[in-house]
């Protein structure tokens, strides 16, 4: 028979000790100033701290111990703060200078503060009914973007989506709706004798490979487009292969480029590649979901400015523009294909005829019903702060990055695997006489037992199928002490471990 664990959630009395149910609004005042408190001092300290990677199982019993019954006695504020503590004792510590390794990036308070505002007080954002403020927040963001790219107001659109790999998806889905026939009709079927296909870099995020098989022309049709010695597109190559794709009976509706890949952070030659895809009557998709930001710096503008040269691409505001996630914007250069992506009508939410609102409706552009107001944190950030404080930022990441490229081109004992487009930067410690496997091995031990040590945090990556190790610099705090620190402990540990590995 079944054993019944003793502390499963939940209890007969749904009152707190005051007498007040869970929906009290003066909840909110009990335990927001010490929340509050618990908070700066966890975002203060100046520690470097990576992350205490928390075995699963010592967490699952430190969460089981919170939901035990006899805890129901002592207040619900105080139980909560007990939760966050868990919380911040068991995640990266993003906002400490220690975090080198992922793309997300502690956030301005006050997009915090409007996250909890829009969960409070919900509007969600895909019908303007449900959400007029979210649906206008959009245009105006929309309208600043179009600024940096020169396009004419009135003619582009933009929707924001929850992530990239939804927008990514979104945006080849128009392309194909567009571009293949009666597909969304009658199904995605060859052309005119010639197969569906689409285009993308060799080094494409996970998301876009999928988007074969979810649309349905299926992974054998998606066409990988080479890399050159910057690990972007090759041009010479792509134009090889996307002018003689007919020629092997393949239609390809799509290219899909990054600016940049997720990987090193590179941007592909988006202008010529757009060339290229209009010469074939394809649409052009740039995942622009980690360099697109780089659109909002005077300096560092023209490292994308292929982008507006896009059928569409995609921002993710919850990386390079620091707010909550999930906060992505996907643009479409001509206003019209954002309504083809998903052209079917739903009475319960739509209207047939265009009205006044119809312009500022998101729904008919976007896969979510319900979605979050994410858009506002954006919105309210930047009408609050300004777009200088997204480009001081900016501008902050990308020098802090070259200057790690330069501390780790100049060691003679560091290889840095390409220079830095924004704030990603892929190398190895590589003393002589060590390659091949042994080579990627160590990159593999250093990192753990960087990470064991508990207060640096970088990745890992695969580049030409050898492990290399991953900086992506999102604290603009992080100064040359905390790089060339990082180096040095680098390469103790290498040192360390070097003449063990044998025995390994
Ligand atoms: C992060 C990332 C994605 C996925 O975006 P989500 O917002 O996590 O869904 C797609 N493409 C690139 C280049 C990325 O960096």
């Amino acid at each position: 028979m079944f054993s019944q664990p003793d502390n499963r959630i939940g209890s007969s009395d749904t009152r707190d000790i005051k007498g007040r149910n869970a929906f009290d609004p003066d909840f909110y005042r009990e335990v927001l100033p010490e929340l509050t408190e618990r908070l700066i001092e966890y975002l203060q300290d100046n520690s470097l701290r990576g992350v205490r990677t928390a075995d699963p199982s010592q967490l699952l019993l430190r969460a089981r111990a919170l939901q035990d019954g006899s805890r129901q006695s002592i207040p619900v504020s105080r139980r909560l703060l007990d939760v966050l503590d868990l919380h911040m004792d068991t995640g990266i510590a993003v906002s400490s200078k220690g975090y080198m390794g992922r793309q997300y990036s502690s956030v301005p308070p006050v997009a915090a503060i409007y996250d909890l505002i829009s969960a409070a007080l919900p509007q969600p954002a895909t019908f303007y009914e449900g959400g007029p403020l979210p649906n206008v927040a959009d245009k105006l963001i929309s309208e600043e973007f179009g600024a940096f790219l020169n396009w004419e107001l009135g003619t582009f659109d933009m929707v924001s989506t929850t992530g990239a790999s939804l927008a990514n998806l979104t945006a080849v889905l128009a392309a194909r709706n567009r571009r293949v026939g009666l597909s969304w009709e009658e199904g995605t079927s060859d052309v005119d004798g010639l197969t569906p296909c689409i285009a993308i870099g060799a080094d494409s995020h996970y998301s876009v490979e999928r988007i074969a098989g979810i649309i349905g022309i299926g992974q054998s049709n998606v066409i990988k487009l080479p890399l050159d010695e910057k690990r972007r597109i090759s041009v010479p190559h792509a134009r090889e292969i996307l002018l003689s794709a007919k020629e092997s009976g393949r239609r390809v509706f799509c290219v899909v480029a990054s600016a940049g890949t997720t990987s090193t952070g590179t941007n592909d030659p988006l202008a010529e590649l757009s060339q290229i895809s209009q010469q074939i009557d394809a649409w052009f998709h740039v995942d622009a979901a980690h360099n697109g930001a780089l659109l909002v710096s005077d300096q560092y503008r023209d490292r994308v400015s292929g982008l507006r040269y896009a059928d569409s691409f995609c921002v993710d505001a919850h990386k390079t523009l620091f707010v909550p996630a999930a906060c992505t914007l996907l643009f479409y250069r001509d206003k019209e294909s954002a309504r083809s992506a998903f052209p079917s009508y739903a009475s319960y939410v739509q209207e047939r005829d265009d009205n006044p609102i119809s312009a500022f409706e998101s729904g008919i552009k976007n896969f979510e019903c319900t979605k979050r107001p994410s858009i506002l944190n954006l919105w309210v950030t930047w009408l609050l702060y300004g777009r200088g404080f997204f480009s001081e930022k900016i501008e902050t990441l990308v020098d802090r990055t070259q200057e790690a490229y330069d501390l780790i081109d100049a060691a003679e004992d560091f290889v840095a695997l390409h220079e830095p487009d924004f704030n990603i930067l892929c190398f190895r410690y590589q003393p002589p006489g060590i390659s091949g496997e042994d080579l990627g091995k160590l990159q593999l031990l250093i990192r753990d037992m960087l990470l064991s040590e508990g207060r640096f945090f970088i990745s890992k990556v695969e580049l030409d199928e050898t492990p290399a190790l991953r900086l992506v610099i999102m604290n603009h705090e992080i100064s040359r002490d905390e790089l060339s620190e990082l180096i040095a402990n680098i390469r103790r540990i290498g040192a360390y471990i070097r003449p063990r590995m044998l025995a390994l």
